[in-house]
């Protein structure tokens, strides 16, 4: 599903996060769809801004929601400060992505497994990012690591998203992942951050598989047949091995009734 969320919505998903949730004034009619696309979304990018603020609330207000000359806001769709608030900027397009590599967005479209052992190296600027991704706008310097507070609240935030929409951890990437010349979310590793969100989706009620569901799974794998050598689905392999028991214990039947009616045959003849 790639229709945007509604504000509502997207609010919904912040609040479900259990941290602080700022909402600027406006915020849901404050975007950029006069000047381009907004969607289809396919995932979310996590930036930061290159500096720590002591005044987080009104860095919200004058930089991500207004913009600067050069650089209209809104900046993000959110913003996160160093306690883990969350600040809802705009809703609709925003300027936070820019133009970047199509192919990595191909393989946010497909969930990538790949994406969950390494980061994304963009190499083209060929595509539009601000229709298809929600931006979060991480407050700190990316010279040091985040609060524990703000990445919790990033992954936070991004499970919530994912899950709205359906989606695994492979459709957040970074800002550096998308774009040749860009470096954030400094300090944080997307790999590691794509791992806690997909544990995050794992372990909350958005997607827990059943003992039931995975019992059938593990039965459809295959594996190699030590006999014969063909693939063959563990149910199947399950069912050889029985049916070579059921023989075994006939076959070992029928030697020891031959055994007996020999050793009844010696006895006659002494
Ligand atoms: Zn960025």
């Amino acid at each position: 599903m790639s229709t945007p969320l509604s504000a509502s919505a997207a609010l919904a998903a912040a609040e479900s996060t259990g941290h602080r949730v700022v909402q600027l004034g406006g915020w849901k009619t404050h975007n950029r769809n006069h000047k381009g696309a907004w969607g289809p979304v396919n995932g979310v990018m996590v930036h930061h801004t290159g500096s720590d603020t002591s005044a987080p609330a009104a860095y919200a207000t004058n930089v991500l929601h207004d913009g600067y000359t050069g650089l209209p806001g809104p900046l993000s769709q959110f913003g996160i400060d160093a306690s883990g608030t969350i600040y809802t900027i705009g809703w609709g397009r925003g300027n936070h992505a820019g133009r970047g590599d199509g192919r990595v967005l191909d393989r946010v479209i497909a969930e990538d497994p790949s994406l969950m052992c390494g980061e994304a190296k963009p190499t083209r600027r060929d595509t539009d990012g601000n229709p298809r991704f929600y931006g979060i706008e991480v407050m700190y310097s990316g010279g040091h690591r985040m609060t524990d507070d703000q990445r919790e609240a990033t992954e936070g935030l991004s499970a919530a998203l994912c899950a709205a929409h359906g989606w695994g951890a492979a459709s957040v990437i970074g800002h550096r992942e998308w774009s040749t010349t860009k470096w954030d979310p400094g300090q944080e590793s997307l790999t590691s951050m794509r791992r806690d969100i997909a544990a995050r989706l794992q372990i909350g009620d958005f997607d827990m598989a059943s003992a039931d569901e995975i019992a059938a799974a593990i039965l459809r794998s295959t594996v190699t047949h030590p006999i014969t050598g063909e693939e063959v689905t563990i149910r199947e392999a399950l069912r050889m091995a029985l049916v070579g028991k059921i023989e075994a214990a006939e076959a070992n039947a029928g030697v020891r009734g031959l055994r007996s009616d020999l050793d009844e045959q010696r006895r006659e003849v002494l």
